[in-house]
């Protein structure tokens, strides 16, 4: 049966023209590579016979001359601080994100010059690069060589980024596509790639639960994907933006430093050494390095104890991951490795012995996400239909409500792309604009969440509190891109807003914030529940006043020292935010008002009557 592909709409479609091709691209913390589709196969591109991977570095020399990859990586160690690296790292983030990072860097990256909570930017010499411009520089070389290769213009290509990178860091992704002249058709998740690159879900009849575990140079992240009958659907992603091969080679330069007195040594001046005695340890059980006439030993039995922690966390990720998907340990059926540092041996073992399955890893785990890529890219281009790819959002998104309460519009672990709105009212008379604060997150109250912007409804005409029909529209699409729309439906007028926030999360932050509103589930409930009474009753108290002012005519004396008595004692139990104290009070008001109300209702009807036969007559 064929099956129709979800946001093709994402790409209009003319991959099939001689002269231009679609890519697909990983764009790597470590390494970059660029993938195409050949008579219906996907294939790395390389240069006569040489790897395909570029490395994501970018030298800027005194000259002007921009260089990347592999000649850039000659200058790490030369001319360091005009030599970037990881510059993925920095992608959406602000200088107080990066706190404690900054320093481990050959060269300076320097806050925002009017404020450190905006994106950061790269200092070389006199010149500022914000990371936009910096992945922009690499994203342009990988264009260049693939039209050059392939002789056909590159325009549209497909690029990776790690699950969990958030609203801001992909807009940035895609911000650096457009600097670099590539119209970025879809950005996909790393792990959804890898697991179309092992042809997952391409044989139609077969379903399964696949596991794609990420360890890269920069970043790591574990997928749980269900594969059913050639729909792909990311269960859960848990995974950590700062874990790597690089805090691997850290790990292995400070226990260098420790044991051969190397303090007065820069890191990035011992990386090189640290990172080709890790590669060695993949297959050796010991290793030996010159640097200035010391022997820099290292056994693997050693290294894998350094190592442990790093290991540990990512186990800590799987185990998360697998709760959020769901589903139980027993029902994964394949597990896939990704990423240079999945080579590790102690990590095969370990992660094999978690899931209790053999690991797939045929595939070069620096290709296999790039792979993907290209695949997804001739999935935009209309030649495979038959496959769906659905993702999921890591953090619920919702807005501020009265009281500061968060109310939750699409929820954590939802598919994406999608769309859910909710109707809303105003509590105050007469109000003529009305802020929507967007948050993400999972807790309670908003204050606890983190804000991601506001869309701000103005000239709703004057109207009594509770009539305007507000309604929020919220559009996630299949990048993780917010779109957010408010509308009054009785006078038609709307904005909208694209979320776009200035900084990154961590993905630390995003476990800590989940951990958190796990923690305070109970608490979050209570404070939930008495702000909702305190809102509840403050809506009676004021029309309470109201009430009395307008049916004070033919109220007796005794009813109304009795609602302001009641009214007077609904005040207390507001201040006292006490729940209980506030609905008994507000249940107390409600009784004896009731009464009150349905007689004033029928002194309104039957003047409407009396009105209605006078015209009549
Ligand atoms: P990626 O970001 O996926 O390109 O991964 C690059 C990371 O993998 C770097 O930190 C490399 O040092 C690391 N790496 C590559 N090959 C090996 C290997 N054989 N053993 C251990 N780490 C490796």
């Amino acid at each position: 049966m064929a099956r129709i592909p979800i946001n093709i709409s994402a790409g209009t479609i003319e991959s099939k023209t001689p002269e231009s091709v679609i890519v697909g691209i990983d764009l790597g913390t470590t390494n970059s590579l660029v993938a195409f589709i050949k008579d219906g196969e996907p294939y790395i591109l390389t240069a006569d016979g040489k790897r395909g991977l570029v490395p994501s570095v970018i030298h800027f020399a005194e000259s002007g001359e921009v260089i990347i990859g592999s000649d850039a990586k000659s200058f790490l160690q030369s001319s360091p601080e005009r030599t970037i690296y990881s510059a993925k790292r920095l992608m959406g983030k602000s200088i107080l994100d990066l706190e404690g990072y900054t320093d481990s860097m050959g060269y300076k990256i320097i806050g925002n010059q009017d404020d450190d909570n905006r994106l950061l930017q790269v200092k070389v010499n006199d010149h500022f690069y914000n990371p936009i411009q910096l992945s922009a520089e690499i994203l342009k070389e990988l264009k260049s060589k693939a039209e050059s290769i392939l002789g056909k213009s590159v325009l549209k290509a497909v690029v990776t980024v790690p699950a969990y990178f958030n609203d801001a860091q992909r807009q940035a992704t895609r911000d650096a596509g457009k600097l670099a002249g590539l119209d970025i058709l879809r950005i996909i998740n790393e792990p959804t790639a890898a697991s179309l690159a092992y042809g997952s879900g391409i044989d139609i009849d077969t379903s399964e639960h696949v596991v794609v575990y990420d360890l890269g140079g920069g970043t790591f992240d574990v997928s749980i994907l269900n594969i059913d009958k050639g729909i792909f659907e990311v269960l859960s992603t848990h995974g950590n933006t700062f874990l790597g091969g690089d805090d691997i080679d850290n790990v292995i330069i400070q226990y260098w430093k420790k044991t051969y007195e190397l303090d007065d040594i820069a890191n990035h001046v011992l990386k090189p050494l640290a990172e080709s005695t890790k590669i060695a340890l993949s297959s050796k059980d010991s290793t030996s390095t010159v640097f200035k006439d010391q022997n820099l030993e290292l056994s693997k039995a050693t290294f894998e104890e350094l190592i442990e922690p790093i290991v540990e966390k990512t186990l800590y990720s799987c185990e998360k991951a697998l709760k959020d998907s769901g589903i139980s340990l027993e029902d994964i059926d394949k597990v896939i490795f990704v990423g240079g540092s999945s080579r590790i041996p102690v990590v095969k073992d370990r992660v094999g012995k978690f899931f209790k399955l053999p690991i797939y890893d045929k595939i070069d785990p620096d290709e296999v996400v790039a792979l993907g890529a290209a695949i997804q890219a001739d999935i935009l281009a209309g030649n495979r239909k038959d496959i769906l790819l659905l993702d999921v959002t890591p953090l619920s998104l919702g807005i501020e409500t009265v009281g500061g309460l968060m109310d939750t519009i699409i929820t954590r672990n939802s598919k994406v792309p999608m769309g859910a709105g909710r109707n809303y009212t105003t509590s105050v008379d007469g109000q003529t604009k009305l802020r929507v604060t967007v948050f993400q997150g999972e807790r309670d109250l908003v204050k606890d969440n983190r804000k991601l912007g506001e869309v701000i409804l103005t000239d709703i005409p004057p109207m009594p509190a509770g009539i305007p029909k507000i309604e929020i529209k919220f559009m996630l699409d299949a990048n993780g891109i917010l779109t957010v729309k408010a509308s009054e439906l009785r006078s038609e007028t709307s904005t909208s807003i694209q979320i776009n926030s200035q900084y990154g999360i961590t993905e630390e932050e995003m476990g800590k914030m989940l951990l958190e509103s796990i923690t305070n589930a109970e608490s979050d409930m209570e404070l939930r529940g008495i702000q909702e009474a305190v809102t509840e009753a403050q809506i009676v108290y004021n029309s309470t006043l109201k009430f009395i002012d307008q049916n004070k005519s033919w109220l007796k004396k005794n009813q109304i020292d009795t609602l302001l008595s009641h009214h007077s004692d609904l005040k207390a139990a507001i201040e006292s935010k006490d729940k209980q104290a506030i609905n008994r009070q507000l249940d107390i008001l409600n009784d004896y008002s009731r009464p009150l109300a349905e007689q004033a209702l029928d002194r309104v009807v039957e003047d409407n009557l009396s009105g209605k036969s006078l015209l009549d007559d």
